[in-house]
């Protein structure tokens, strides 16, 4: 904490997208108790500003370097502070001037600055998910060692979360994620191979970042949250399951040796598992809209099609085997991805190329991180063959 005001002092690592965005919405709402300290883009400079001259943190980084003179310039009146590169999103992250990292940034490119944070023994409000489909085990081992409380961002992994509070003690059956199916649910091959960019991504329930949108339509999302989940609340592979909930208000259940469930609830909405990651141990209030059970609601349920979403199914796959399997499929789901958003292949075609690289990348069992590095780059390298980028 801050010691002048005792605000919590939020590093907001990815504070031009989706969820940064909000996370700032939630400090404008609550300036009393938390402030931003550093915020960070990639290529998005104008918002970066606009950000910098409303909240006026400590930091900006602008990840590409090219925009360095620009951020400086439009800053020049203030007493933000500003660094390019991909080097300095690591230094900031290892700088004492925030109590609590949001983990924002999308992909594999979170991992460093987080680990980063982590070695530093700051709190981590995590979003970024590939950060532990990556190398769970390594960064769960060291927030361990360093005594660094991870708290779920991602709102399935949040309720998981919530409903764990007060049960240390208890063991766990199972974990069921839900799934809102995304806006393909029902639909088979025969229509996905036509399925374009716009199309996919429209998110029935919720408004997020293109790489979670794609992901949430292919159904990769839930595949990386079960990876998530078992690292997060160290399970085994068998003890997380998937269920269709196309509705999204149920946002994970827990299930206790006792067969008692737990669930928690809510209207879609990320400000509140931001909220609550920020606010932790603490709730705060706020004005977002409730759930109103009065109303006509059918909360209904069902197994996901692991046959026609395979991304779910090599998912499954990487988190039985381990390994370096779920890095790599990671590596190879966010080329697939950019391919994808640029219109370089299809829908479908993203899951063949996950699939052969998943193949072609030699599967080592107990790997470093420096084999997680450079499985991720094999794996980068061997996809983006495959279809010429
Ligand atoms: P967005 O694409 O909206 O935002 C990503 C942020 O990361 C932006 O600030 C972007 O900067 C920055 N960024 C992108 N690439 C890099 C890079 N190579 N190096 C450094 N910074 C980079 O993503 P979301 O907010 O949707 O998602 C962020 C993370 O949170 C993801 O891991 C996602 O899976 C997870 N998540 C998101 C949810 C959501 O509702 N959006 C829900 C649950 C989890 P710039 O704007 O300049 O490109």
């Amino acid at each position: 904490m801050n010691g002048e005001n005792n605000r919590k002092r939020i590093a907001i690592f990815g504070s031009t997208g989706s969820i940064g965005t909000q996370a700032l919405e939630v400090i404008a709402s609550n300036p009393d108790l938390f402030s931003a300290e550093v915020l960070t883009a990639q290529n998005n400079d104008e918002l970066l500003v606009e950000q910098a001259l409303k909240f006026q943190p400590n930091i900006v980084v602008i990840g590409d370097e090219s925009k360095y003179q620009k951020v400086k310039l439009a800053l020049n009146t203030t007493d933000v502070k500003v660094f390019a590169g991909e080097k300095a999103l690591e230094e900031v992250a290892a700088l004492d001037c925030y109590d609590l990292m949001l983990a924002a940034i999308v992909g594999f490119a979170g991992l460093r600055p987080t680990l980063q944070a982590i070695d530093n023994g700051k709190a981590i409000a995590l979003a970024n998910k590939e950060t532990l489909v990556v190398a769970g085990d390594i960064v769960m081992q060291r927030a361990v060692e360093k005594r660094v409380p991870i708290i779920p961002v991602d709102s399935e992994h949040s309720a998981i979360f919530q409903c764990l509070v007060g049960e240390t003690r208890n063991r766990i059956e199972k974990i069921i994620l839900t799934a809102s199916g995304g806006p393909f649910l029902g639909k088979k091959p025969n229509f996905l191979v036509n399925v374009k960019r716009d199309h996919a991504l429209q998110h029935p329930n919720w408004s997020m970042g293109a790489k979670i949108s794609i992901d949430s339509a292919t159904l990769m999302n839930k595949g990386l949250e079960m990876i998530e989940a078992r690292w997060l609340f160290n399970l085994l592979p068998d003890q997380v399951q998937v269920v269709v909930h196309p509705q999204s208000i149920i946002h994970s259940m827990v299930q206790f040796e006792d067969g008692s469930i737990k669930a928690q609830m809510g209207l879609p909405d990320m400000k509140l598992p931001i909220q609550y990651a920020m606010a932790f141990p603490q709730r705060i209030p706020n004005d977002f809209p409730r759930y109103d059970f009065r109303k006509p609601n059918t909360l209904t349920f069902e197994e996901p099609d692991l046959k026609t979403f395979r991304n779910l199914a090599l998912s499954i796959d990487a988190l039985r085997k381990g390994g370096n399997l779920p890095c790599v499929m990671n590596a190879a789901n966010e080329l697939a991805v950019f391919a994808f958003l640029r219109n370089r292949i299809g829908f479908l075609d993203m899951t063949d190329l996950i699939e052969r690289t998943m193949d072609k990348i030699p599967f080592i069992e107990n790997p470093t991180l420096e084999d997680y590095y450079e499985s991720d780059a094999e794996a980068r390298q061997y996809a983006a063959s495959l279809i010429h980028l």
